[in-house]
């Protein structure tokens, strides 16, 4: 099969990523293999190429926004038939046994493995995994359309849902790329007012478009108060402007996996009780509620495509704020 292959990380302007010639995978017992259709690029797998993650296999295929039809069944899968739609996201596989999966927070298993990182992933025309970690996708959705689901929107998703917000609160969004356009969709829908902070001409544009209340820049003051802010960008400076933004009690949450950083700060910035928290990874759960409610919403990703063998331009792209909404790989043309 054609995959973009990874032999060793580099700045993505170098185009680490190589087309390659490589075995196409055949499904273990309990494994499915998905015909990859098309698979978002995330940040995470810019860091993945460039080398900010430890990486634990090289060389390795990234992408973990993976869209496609099962083609092949392995021994004993009882969930998926063969032509069946489904996604897969970051979350691989966890081992079910360790403290946190046992407590219910499994995206922090101990053994936790991800897609694109410890396993190949959706740069490449086909991909394995365990049937219980891969996702149906609604009907609703095109392909393309489905792919920045798939973690931009799932964890957008858990990252709203631990930020507190009250009945028609007010949300800041500080960073307007893929996650963030999919967020804003889902509060709207369930009644709450957006506030978006971004630099880019063009992300301004989009967040207007999609019902933001008010759209500045992290130094502006919003003209009200906000009950919770999520920060997407991974500039650690961020981290002071949204405290000083939420009231108190007020919740900050961090989704990005990398982060600049964070400066120094008078403790007066986080005292009346405001909350800072991270969001990692994501549970199998999060991943079902969220697919049901962008359904429901319906939720609408923007999406800007590129061949297979173009993953180097995106990734590119993705670096430079060149995006709207989510950049997508098609890989069944
Ligand atoms: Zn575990
Ligand atoms: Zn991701």
């Amino acid at each position: 099969m054609r995959a973009m292959v990874l032999q060793k990380p580099a700045p993505v302007d170098s185009a680490p990523l190589h087309l390659q010639e490589v075995p196409t995978p055949t499904p273990a017992a309990g494994e499915i293999r998905v015909r990859v259709h098309c698979c978002g690029v995330c940040h995470t797998d810019l860091h993945t190429v460039e080398g900010d993650l430890q990486l634990p296999k090289l060389p390795i295929i990234p992408g973990h926004q993976v869209v496609g039809v099962i083609d092949s069944l392995g021994a004993g899968v009882q969930i998926f038939r063969g032509g069946e739609r489904v996604g897969i996201p970051w979350l691989n596989w966890t081992d079910g046994t360790c403290r946190y999966c046992r407590a219910g927070q499994e995206n922090l298993c101990d053994r936790a493995r991800f897609t694109g990182l410890h396993v190949d992933g959706g740069y490449a025309e086909y991909v394995v995994i365990n049937e219980n970690f891969a996702y149906p996708i609604p009907e609703q959705f095109s392909d393309l359309n489905a792919a920045p689901l798939l973690c931009a929107g799932m964890i957008g998703y858990r990252s709203f849902r631990l930020s507190n917000l009250p009945e028609n609160g007010r949300l800041g969004l500080y960073g307007f790329g893929a996650s963030a356009h999919i967020v804003i969709q889902l509060a709207r829908h369930l009644g709450h007012e957006v506030y978006v902070f971004t630099r880019s001409p063009k992300h301004r544009e989009l967040a207007t478009r999609l019902g933001a209340a008010w759209v500045g820049t992290a130094e502006e003051k919003a003209p009200a108060e906000l009950d919770s802010a999520i920060i997407f960008a991974p500039a650690g400076a961020l981290v002071l402007d949204a405290l000083r933004g939420v009231r108190k009690a007020g919740t900050v949450t961090l989704a990005g996996i990398t982060m600049s950083p964070i400066p120094q700060m008078d403790y007066a910035l986080i005292y009346q009780e405001k909350i800072l928290r991270s969001v990692a990874n994501l549970a199998r759960q999060d991943a079902r509620e969220f697919l049901a409610l962008a359904a429901q919403v319906p939720v609408r990703t923007e999406v800007q495509t590129y061949p297979l063998e173009q993953a180097n331009q995106a990734l590119f792209d993705l670096k430079h704020s060149r995006i709207d909404g989510a950049a997508v790989l098609r890989v069944l043309s």
